[in-house]
């Protein structure tokens, strides 16, 4: 199975997220077999991330962007479990703290960009200020309409710096989160989960809908492209995750670097 294509958005693209299905599978079913497949996934995934360290010349960024409950924590703890915590880190951005709200809204994002070998994974990113920033007015239209082009240069300017980006967003149904979150008022082990945010912000859902659509059709380049995730059924998004991750390291064509020492003077006693 081939999962990239189907869920990479085309540059130019306008997106209707009414348009995608969040409980899409395929026709595919949860099964031993997509089980075993997905185990399979995640091991090349380690493989491609052992060749990106050792060549240390790239990075890849994956941004993970989604509403509250539509898995992204879900999502980083199945797919990254195969990979080498050294070399793979995660960043999560929350509401800025009082010295980065003194900044640009990109300052506190850029020392977070993963390093040369390194996969970093961005839990929420810079697109919170063309979302939950543009949804409660925490800053004039003036000022967050300006950000798509500047989001776009920054992502060009990475780009061109060896940082390969792959954009996820979680598509779930408004149902599917009522699901969710009733799944966590009754379950002891997930309550702690819950924050008040998550059902003030599920009364904007619309905004959010709205929101999303902007930044998924104006900031969707050919360098830096989104991916809308069918992600009601979790087996199913993380199946999508990694074969998209396996895809882009896979293009990087990556290669091991020739060894430094001339092997053959080498001779052990
Ligand atoms: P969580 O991911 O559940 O830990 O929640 C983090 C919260 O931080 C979410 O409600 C985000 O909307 C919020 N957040 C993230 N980035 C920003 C930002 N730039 N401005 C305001 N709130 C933000
Ligand atoms: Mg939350």
């Amino acid at each position: 199975m081939k999962l990239e294509r189907a869920f990479r958005i085309k540059p130019g693209k306008k997106v209707k997220l009414g348009h995608y299905d969040p409980g899409e599978t395929f026709g595919y079913e949860k099964s031993s077999k997509m089980h075993a497949t997905l185990q399979k996934d995640i091991a090349r995934l380690d493989e491609l991330q052992y060749v990106l360290y050792a060549e240390n010349r790239r990075a890849l960024l994956v941004v993970l962007q989604a509403v509250d409950t539509a898995g992204k924590d879900g999502t980083i703890r199945h797919v990254m479990a195969g990979m080498n915590p050294q070399s793979c880190k995660v960043a999560s951005f929350k509401a800025p703290s009082a010295e980065e709200a003194e900044h640009d809204f990109l300052w506190r994002i850029h020392r977070a960009v993963p390093g040369r070998g390194e996969v970093g994974i961005f839990n929420r990113s810079y697109y919170e200020d063309v979302l939950v920033v543009r949804v409660h007015n925490l800053v004039p239209q003036a000022v967050w309409s300006k950000r798509y082009d500047q989001i776009n240069s920054f992502e060009r300017f990475l780009t061109q710096n060896h940082v390969r980006i792959v954009k996820l967003f979680l598509h779930i149904s408004k149902e599917e989160q009522k699901r969710r979150l009733e799944k966590r008022l009754d379950d002891p082990t997930r309550q702690w989960k819950l924050s008040p945010a998550d059902f003030r912000e599920r009364q904007y859902w619309d905004d959010y809908q709205r929101a999303y659509e902007d930044a998924l059709t104006r900031c969707n380049t050919e360098e830096a492209p989104w991916y809308i995730i069918p992600a009601n059924k979790k087996w199913f998004r993380n199946l999508a995750v990694c074969q998209i991750l396996v895809h882009a390291l896979e293009e990087m064509k990556m290669n091991f670097p020739k060894p430094t020492i001339d092997l053959s003077q080498i001779k052990l006693k």
